[in-house]
């Protein structure tokens, strides 16, 4: 009887290890076959992607070709795929249109009843910081240098949000217009809370002996001389609470060998925001700035070569370049309540790439 329990415990045993042999050789199956479909998606995936940007290539080949019989004569260089020889940029004659803001992007009143000037806001970067600042509730004064189309199109789309918006063509430049623009955005939407400092412009030059002097110094006055004008003309507007957000730039903290000036004023940028913050702190005004990685903007098509794109977006950890639209909440917190204890800081959306603060 004792032999027949144990040759039943015997059996009993084998057949539970078989049972969670099999089980464990069907889940083993699953997974490989689970992996195997993922493996073949992305593959496939992959194939697109390269198909699609082979065929980009070959298109912007073709337009190259085009561009340098045109603009060879002009002695302009030709930029594709999505090349515009202007600088500003017009997000008006960009083929892929950035994203400025999510559809799911739903409102708080964070900026209710508050008034905001933006630099550069009819485009990029600033047209996404002006439609999230009216989705929180806040009137926006537009400042951009000559693209009326972009501007009309950011007004048309914050006064969609139910915000009033007031548009002004003026050079960051000249100190003049920064002080008009200030006391027109005081004047006609009566008061100013937050300044955005974002006009900016570049040019790509491979060596440090193809800057131009002229370029040298029109980036140096509209990344960070037209920033002091803003600053000086606003802070006597500024109220407690009040807030300054300059635009800096991924490039200040890595260095960008194609971009030496540039990259320079955004360090400024930064020794700039931090500086001030500690000048206004006693006054209750927070100055900060956000420092973007690579975004596709209009900025990009009107100032890089077709070569410099892909590794331009690759670089970053993501491998891809940001919408405006993953940029423009960064502003959002900074500017309100949210961001109550931040001053002298930066914020980085760059695609996952590290940098020392
Ligand atoms: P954008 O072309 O849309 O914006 C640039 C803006 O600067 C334009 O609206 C233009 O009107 C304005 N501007 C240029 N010169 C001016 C002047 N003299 N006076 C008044 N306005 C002037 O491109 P964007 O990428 O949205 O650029 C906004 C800011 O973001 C810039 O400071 C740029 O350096 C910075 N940035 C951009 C990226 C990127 O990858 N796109 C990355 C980091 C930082």
């Amino acid at each position: 009887m004792e032999k027949l329990k144990e040759t039943a415990a015997a059996v009993k045993h084998g057949v539970q290890e078989t049972v969670a042999t099999v089980k464990h050789g069907v889940q083993e199956a699953s997974t490989t076959v689970k992996h195997g479909v993922k493996e073949t998606a992305a593959t496939v995936q992959g194939g697109v992607t390269f198909a699609k940007d082979k065929a980009m290539a070959t298109a912007a080949d073709v337009a190259e070709r085009a561009g340098h019989a045109v603009e060879g004569i002009k002695g302009h260089i030709p930029i594709m795929p999505e090349g515009q020889t202007h600088q500003p940029g017009s997000e008006a004659e960009m083929w892929t249109k950035p994203e400025f803001i999510r559809e799911s992007y739903v409102g708080a009143d964070k900026l209710f009843g508050r008034v905001a000037l933006i630099t550069g806001g009819d485009s990029g970067i600033g047209r996404s910081v002006a439609v999230h600042f009216a989705r929180e509730g806040a009137d926006v004064f537009i400042m951009y240098l000559d693209e009326h189309e972009d501007a009309l199109v950011t007004k048309q789309l914050v006064e969609a949000e139910g915000r009033r918006c007031v548009t002004m063509a003026a050079n960051v430049r000249d100190h003049k217009s920064c002080c008009e623009a200030v006391e027109r955005c005081v004047s006609e939407l009566g008061k100013l809370d937050i300044l955005v400092n974002n006009a900016g412009i570049q040019y790509y030059r491979s060596s440090i002996t193809d800057i131009k002097d002229e370029d040298l110094e029109a980036t140096f006055e509209t990344n960070i001389l037209g920033l002091f004008y803003m600053a000086m003309a606003a802070v006597k507007h500024l109220p407690e609470g009040g807030s300054i957000i300059n635009t800096s730039s991924l490039a200040a903290y890595e260095g960008a060998p194609h971009l030496l000036d540039y990259s320079a004023t955004k360090g400024a940028v930064v020794s700039f925001t931090r500086g001030l913050s500690e000048q206004l702190a006693s006054k209750g005004i927070r100055v900060n700035a956000v420092a973007p990685g690579p975004i596709w903007t209009p900025l990009i098509p009107a100032t890089f070569p077709r070569t410099a794109m892909v590794p331009w977006q690759m670089h970053v950890p993501m491998q891809r370049a940001g919408q405006p639209s993953e940029v423009g909440p960064c502003y959002v917190f900074l500017a309100s309540a949210g961001g109550s204890y931040f001053s002298g800081q930066v914020l980085h959306p760059n695609g996952g790439m590290p940098v020392n603060s």
